[in-house]
């Protein structure tokens, strides 16, 4: 199923360790709804960057979060967040660009994390919309605030 033009659920639930370990990751279908907000989110993201995003994690049931690590009521775990990989641009590259991007491109989101020690940005789009932007080198203690971009509005 489609949630977006270039973002499938099956892209949401995939993940190798509920593979290895045997859990059903399916979205439950109240939950289908906020992967829409987040794929309409991951399309801003994809325009600005102008290259392809390869989701790495989306939907994350409670055990698969403690399996992968995630923090106690991610955002993954209520469907409101993703983390995605440039194809074919470096990290820095990409977050150059986004960061260079006019708010009125990117949109609203909640938070935009550089998760540089796995090569990702986490992406999510929950209510709150508190347009930050965090870099994290290690753990999820090791989160920094940027500033965000000045509003050109
Ligand atoms: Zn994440």
């Amino acid at each position: 199923m489609w949630l977006s033009p270039h973002f499938t659920l099956a892209e949401f639930e995939d993940s190798f360790t509920a593979r290895y370990w045997k859990i059903d990751n399916k979205a439950p279908p109240e939950i289908i709804g906020r992967l829409r907000v987040v794929a309409a989110g991951l399309e801003r993201i994809r325009a600005a960057a102008g290259c392809p995003l390869a989701l790495t994690s989306g939907w994350r049931g409670a055990r698969l979060n403690r399996l992968v690590g995630g923090v106690r009521r991610s955002a993954h775990t209520l469907g409101w967040a993703a983390d995605v990989r440039p194809v074919g641009r470096t990290l820095e590259a990409f977050v150059a660009q986004l960061r260079a991007t006019s708010p009125q491109v990117l949109g609203r989101y909640d938070q935009l994390i550089v998760e540089t020690s796995r090569g990702v940005l986490h992406a999510s789009f929950s209510p709150s919309m508190r347009m930050q932007w965090l870099v994290q080198s290690g753990g999820p203690k090791s989160a920094v605030l940027m500033l965000p971009t000045l509003d050109e509005g």
